[in-house]
């Protein structure tokens, strides 16, 4: 392929990942959105692979034997992986673009085809790519590893917070500059290998510390910047290789990511810079932190009574959480809007930006279940209709509908704004046990007055009331 071909199919690639982030903006356009990010990354792989930069005689058995195992391990994880471990699996995605720009930097750097013919200035340049990639790509790796550990239940939720630790952040970022002073310094390759390495072990240790950090309901935003720094990663890696396509993406995933940070800071009433310098939510489990404790009684509801509540009802607001993901319940809940749409009830859907464990994580459930768009709404869509609103079903959600947030300034949660469930005639939470949430808070909905909690496995009550509801 020649090189204008290559600069072309490029181009088009570009346009398509453009393309594909404005259809993942809307569940109506989000398959368009995914078919045009298939079709251009097709078209990246195969004009990186034929282009003129790629000598086949030789590279050919190497990239094919790579694709042919990363495919594999693709294709494995796709057919296996639960949609509840997708977040984790995302995580572990991140972490390995840091581990390439990391490894892309060294191969980089030991490499001398890479710097020959440059100039001084353009060497210098060179180096500060290498470094600035290497740099972030390390800490990517280590944080995607702990956020990985942490959304996975290995690591517990629980910020760790060492003593001192704004200090020791400062110290290893000067450090990290001394260093890249003494990198751009050196006469030889072997004698930059040491400010190389350690810079690489502080920002490995960077990483981990600033993710350990972080804990409670504050995740949502790690992810999302976790996705940021890995496309930075990327495009860091594309300058160190010459390549504008890995420039371009890696920036349009790094600004995205970056976008969905600030949003869903927005969403929890957070600053980006306390949620980076870390502190929310200081246990995890079952017990409640702090702030005023819940008192009161909680009352049952049996899944015949729920139905009875469904039927009598004329309009009926559906909150999904986590539960919903873990018991896999989205198309019992489909079913039951449908029949209960099919009586003219109207059944709407509401949905909290940080709701399960990554974002847009429902959205994705109940399309999946076919339920129709147009009757899925933002939080703040719906969030004043609740008055209007004969029962409120909850459905494995918490964190999201706790009223402590609003009522208690001294919950850990407290400022995040949440789906105000309780101001419907009746709120019904589906739940296992008393259990808290990913926050680790106790949520006083449950002993409101008109509050009812169906306990059980989401999935298995639903399927109850969709029983009741037909008989
Ligand atoms: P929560 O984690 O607050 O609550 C989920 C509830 O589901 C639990 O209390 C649990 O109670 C219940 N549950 C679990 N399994 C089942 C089941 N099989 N059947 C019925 N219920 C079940 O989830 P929310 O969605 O309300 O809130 C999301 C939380 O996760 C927020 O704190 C958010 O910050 C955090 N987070 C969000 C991310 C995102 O990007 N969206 C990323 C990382 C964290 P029980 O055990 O009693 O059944």
């Amino acid at each position: 392929m020649s090189a204008n071909l290559a600069t072309v199919s490029y181009i088009g690639a570009t346009i398509l990942f453009i393309l594909s982030l404005g259809g993942l903006s809307s569940p109506v356009s989000s398959r368009r959105g995914n078919l045009y990010g298939m079709i251009g990354m097709t078209v990246a792989v195969l004009a990186t692979v034929f282009g003129p930069r790629v000598d086949l005689a030789v590279g050919l058995p190497w990239i094919i034997g790579a694709m042919v195992v990363g495919a594999s391990v693709g294709l494995y994880a796709a057919r296996t992986v639960q949609m509840t471990q997708m977040p984790e699996l995302v995580a572990l995605m991140h972490s390995l673009v840091g581990l390439a720009a990391c490894l892309v930097g060294f191969a980089n750097y030991i490499d001398p085809s890479a710097s020959a013919g440059l100039s001084e200035a353009e060497k210098h340049i060179h180096e500060i790519e290498i470094y600035i990639g290497i740099l972030i790509g390390a800490i990517t790796f280590s944080g995607s590893i702990i956020a990985f550990g942490k959304l996975s239940g290995k690591i517990g939720g629980n910020p760790m917070l060492l003593p001192g630790r704004h200090w020791l952040n400062l110290t290893g970022l000067l450090v990290v500059i001394y260093f890249g002073r003494e990198f751009l310094h050196v006469t030889s390759v072997a004698d930059g290998m040491t400010p190389l390495f350690v810079m690489t072990a502080i920002a490995l240790l960077f990483g981990i510390h600033m993710v350990m950090a972080i804990g409670g309901a504050d995740m949502p935003v790690v992810v999302s910047m976790l996705n940021s720094y890995s496309g930075w990663a990327a495009a860091a890696t594309g300058f160190m290789l010459n390549n504008d396509l890995l420039i371009v993406t890696g920036a349009l995933v790094g600004s995205s990511g970056a976008i969905l940070s600030y949003i869903m800071c927005q969403a929890m009433n957070r600053h980006f810079i306390s949620v980076i310098a870390g502190g929310f939510g200081t246990t995890s489990g079952a017990t409640p932190v702090a702030g005023a404790q819940p008192a009161g009684e909680v009352v049952p509801i049996l899944s015949a009574e729920t139905a009875e509540l469904l039927r009598d009802s004329k309009n009926i607001i559906i909150v999904p959480g986590y539960g919903m993901a873990v018991a896999q319940a989205q198309h019992t809940v489909y079913e039951i809007t449908k029949h209960l749409r099919e009586k003219g009830v109207n059944v709407r859907f509401g949905i909290h930006p940080v709701a399960g464990r990554m974002p847009g994580h429902m959205n994705v459930l109940l399309a999946e279940a076919k339920v129709p768009y147009d009757i899925v709404f933002e939080m703040d869509e719906l969030n004043d209709d609740f008055p209007q609103t004969d029962v409120a079903i909850v459905i494995g959600a918490n964190d999201i509908v706790n009223p402590a947030a609003e009522d208690d300034p001294t919950s850990p949660i407290a400022g995040m704004p949440v789906l105000q469930v309780w101001k419907a005639k009746t709120s019904i939470v589906m739940k296992r046990s008393m259990a808290s949430g990913y926050a680790g808070v106790d949520n006083p909905l449950f002993y409101k007055e008109n509050n009812r909690m169906l306990f059980g496995d989401a999935k298995k009550m639903l399927d109850e009331v969709l029983v009741a509801l037909k008989s």
